[in-house]
C-alpha cells in the first residue's frame, strides 16, 4: 500500500509520515471536484488567468522556502531546486498570459453555408498522478492549462512527497481558487483505480514509470476515459564529425548529471562518431569528474544523493550487471559506504545487447558512451531503445541535423543542444515514453473538448 512520507535521502531519517485518505473521503473528493467544475468553467477566462498569474506570484514569493522542501524530500541540489521552483512559476503565467489566446475559437473555412467553429471547451474533473523527480514542475505542466481551461483537478502525488503536495495545495488556495478546483489527495494505488472508474472523473494523466503508466493506462482504457502518459526515456545524444566536441561534452555532462540523473530526458547514451571518439571520451570523463557528490542543501553541490535507498539500488543493480558482462568502468560504478542514497557521477562503455545498461532507463548518474562508424549507424543505435522521448545531435552541418532529425523515432530532438523544457515548448514522446504532449499550445488540447459550433 501506498505510503506518504518525508524520507531525508542523505541520512534515511524519516521526517514525517502522513496518514492514506479514506475511502468515503476519496469518494468525496470526487463529487467536490464534479461540483466545482460546475462553477469553475463559468468563471471569466480572465479571472482564471488571474488565478493562474497569482499562483506564479506566489511560487515566487516562496521560492526559498518551497526550493529547501524538495531538497528534503528528494535530494535535489538547492541551486537546482531553486531553478524549477522558477521555472514553475513561468509555466503558470505562461498560461495565464498566452494561455486566453489560445483558447480564442477556431474559425473553419468551410464549403457550406453559414459559419463553423471549434470551440475549446473543458470536460470536467481531472486526477493527476505525479511523480517526485520534478515535484513542482510536473504539477504545474498539467494544472497550468487545465485550471486555465475550466477543467477542476485531483492530485495524487508521489508517496514521497506528501509536504510538497500540500504546499502547492495551499498555495493554489491562498492564490483565491475557488473551493476544490484543486485538492491534493493521499490516496492508495486501488482508491486511484476507483476514481478513474468513477463516472464523475473525465481523464487522468500520470507522469512515472512504465509500470504505473500501464496500470493507469489499462484503467484508464477499461473505463474509457482519456489519458495522457508521460514515461521514462533513454535519450541519446549523438556527436558527429566536425561537430563542436567542447559544446557538445559540456552538454552532455549537465544533461546526464542534473538532478542526479533522475530526469526522464536526461542524455543517457552518448553515442560519438569514431572520429571524435578520442577528443570526446577524456574530456567527457574529465568534466564528469567533477560532479562530486556533496549536501544538497550548499548552494555548491551539483550533485546530491539519489532520491531513496531503493531507486539506488536499481540502478546499482544495473551498472553491477553491466561490469560483470565486461563493460568498461572510466569513472565511478560503486555505492559509497556512508548514509543516504549517494551514487557517485559513472561512466560506462562497451555496453551491449547482453547487458540490462543496453535496454533499460538508467535513472541515476551513471553516462553510457557508445563510438560507431557512421551518422547510420548513430540513429540505428539511438533507435534501438524501447523508449522514444527526446534526444540531440551534435553537428555543424544543417543538411545532416535535419537528416538525423527526421530519421529519430522521439518525441523531441535538440540540434547543438539537449533539450530544456520551457513553457511554451511542447513535451512528450513515442513509443514506451508515452502517449500526448504536454505545455505550449499542445497541453491545452488534450484534456480539452474541440466542441463545434455550426452556425447557419
Ligand atoms: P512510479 O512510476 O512508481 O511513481 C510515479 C507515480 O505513480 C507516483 O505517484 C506513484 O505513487 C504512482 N503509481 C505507481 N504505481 C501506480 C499504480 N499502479 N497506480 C497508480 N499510481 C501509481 O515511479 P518510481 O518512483 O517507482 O520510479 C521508478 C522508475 O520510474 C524510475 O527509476 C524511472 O525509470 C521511472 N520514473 C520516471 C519518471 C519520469 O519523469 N518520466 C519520474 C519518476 C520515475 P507512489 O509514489 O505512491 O507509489
Amino acid at each position: 500500500m501506498t505510503k506518504y512520507a518525508t524520507v531525508d535521502p542523505t541520512t534515511g531519517t524519516v521526517v514525517r509520515e502522513f496518514a492514506t485518505m479514506s475511502d468515503a473521503d476519496a469518494d468525496q473528493a470526487l463529487v467536490r471536484a464534479a461540483d466545482a467544475y460546475r462553477l469553475w468553467r463559468e468563471v471569466d477566462l480572465a479571472d482564471r488567468a488571474a488565478v493562474l498569474a497569482k499562483v506564479a506570484e506566489l511560487h515566487r514569493q516562496h521560492a526559498t522556502e518551497l526550493a529547501k522542501l524538495m531538497t528534503l524530500e528528494m535530494g535535489k541540489p538547492i541551486a537546482q531546486a531553486e531553478a524549477e521552483v522558477e521555472l514553475s512559476a513561468s509555466i503558470y503565467d505562461y498560461y495565464a498570459t498566452a494561455g486566453p489566446a489560445l483558447l480564442a475559437d477556431e474559425e473553419l473555412d468551410i464549403a457550406g453555408t453559414g459559419r463553423a467553429l471549434v470551440r475549446t471547451a473543458p470536460i470536467g474533473p481531472l486526477l493527476g498522478v505525479m511523480p517526485w523527480n520534478f515535484p513542482y514542475y510536473q504539477v504545474a505542466r498539467f494544472v497550468a492549462p487545465n485550471l486555465l481551461l475550466g477543467n477542476t483537478i485531483l492530485i495524487k502525488h508521489a508517496g514521497s512527497c506528501p509536504q510538497q503536495a500540500l504546499r502547492i495545495a495551499e498555495i493554489i488556495d491562498a492564490a483565491g481558487a475557488p473551493a476544490a478546483i484543486y485538492q491534493n489527495v493521499f490516496a492508495t494505488t486501488d482508491q486511484v483505480a476507483t476514481m478513474i472508474a468513477d463516472p464523475h472523473l473525465q481523464g487522468v494523466s500520470l507522469t512515472g514509470s512504465e509500470r504505473a503508466g500501464s496500470a493507469v493506462g489499462a484503467h484508464a482504457g477499461r473505463h474509457l476515459k482519456k489519458c495522457v502518459l508521460e514515461l521514462g526515456g533513454s535519450d541519446p545524444l549523438i556527436v558527429l564529425p566536425g561537430a563542436d566536441v567542447d559544446t557538445a561534452v559540456t552538454a552532455a555532462v549537465a544533461g546526464r548529471f542534473w538532478n542526479a540523473g533522475q530526469a526522464c530526458t536526461s542524455s543517457k547514451r552518448m553515442i560519438i562518431e569514431a572520429s571524435v571518439w578520442d577528443q570526446f571520451v577524456p574530456a567527457f570523463v574529465e568534466q564528469a569528474a567533477q560532479w562530486r557528490a556533496g549536501d544538497p542543501m550548499s548552494e555548491d553541490t551539483r550533485l546530491g544523493p539519489m532520491a531513496s535507498v531503493a531507486a539506488r539500488a536499481d540502478l546499482a543493480a544495473l551498472v553491477d550487471d553491466a561490469i560483470a558482462k565486461g563493460a568498461a568502468v572510466h569513472l565511478g560504478g560503486e555505492v559509497p559506504d556512508g548514509p543516504g542514497a549517494y551514487y557517485p557521477a559513472t561512466v560506462l562503455s562497451g555496453v551491449t545487447p547482453a547487458m540490462r545498461a543496453f535496454h533499460e532507463e538508467l535513472f541515476g548518474p551513471v553516462a553510457v558512451l557508445h563510438k560507431v562508424e557512421s551518422v547510420d549507424a548513430a540513429i540505428e543505435l539511438a533507435n534501438d531503445s524501447p523508449y522514444g522521448l527526446g534526444s540531440a545531435v551534435f553537428t555543424r552541418d544543417a543538411n545532416e541535423a535535419d537528416y538525423v532529425a527526421n530519421r529519430l523515432d522521439v518525441g523531441m530532438v535538440g540540434v547543438n543542444t539537449t533539450i530544456r523544457s520551457a513553457p511554451d515548448l511542447p513535451f512528450g514522446g513515442v513509443k514506451n515514453s508515452g502517449i500526448g504532449r504536454e505545455l505550449g499550445r499542445f497541453g491545452l488540447d488534450e484534456f480539452a473538448n474541440k466542441k463545434l459550433v455550426r452556425i447557419v
